[in-house]
């Protein structure tokens, strides 16, 4: 059986294995704040407005900010999410972000604000043409290597 192309869900969001696991944000020489998605010039609105951006990626441990557990599917084209399922926001300090997305994880005990996470680029769902991929945030394991 031949395995399906991989695709991201969108383009221009965060690197697709076998790259290591990395959202692609942009930042700006002139104040230095970072923009994720990627923006082609500076949307801080105390900066030169037409200042163009670098791209800079987050491939960084982040701190879970905020999260919440969903108990519901979702509606078609979305019932790929299927309940329970945990959504967070996960603070990269290093680049005064707060970055949403789908947490990858079982056991929703083990939640906990302040928690160290990590970026993970794995698959959301597939239909027939493809393997669609997207980024999620995970716990880092204590003691773990990942740590
Ligand atoms: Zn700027």
């Amino acid at each position: 059986m031949q395995s399906k192309e991989k695709v991201p869900v969108q383009e221009g969001l965060f690197t697709m294995p076998p790259e290591k696991p990395a959202l692609l944000a942009s930042k700006c020489p002139k104040c230095g704040s970072v923009q994720f998605p990627r923006a082609p010039i500076c949307n801080n609105p105390d900066c030169d407005k037409d200042t163009p951006t670098e791209d800079v990626l987050i491939d960084g441990k982040g701190i879970l900010w905020s999260y919440t557990t969903h108990h519901y599917d979702l509606r078609t084209p979305y019932d790929f999410h299927k309940a329970p399922y945990a959504v967070g926001a996960v603070e990269f300090p290093e680049h005064g972000l707060i970055i949403v997305g789908k947490i990858q994880i079982d056991d929703f005990s083990k939640l906990e604000i302040g928690r160290k996470m990590q970026i993970v680029v794995d698959k959301l769902y597939e239909d027939e043409n493809a393997e669609y991929y997207t980024y999620f945030f995970k716990p880092v394991e204590e003691g773990g290597i990942n740590e």
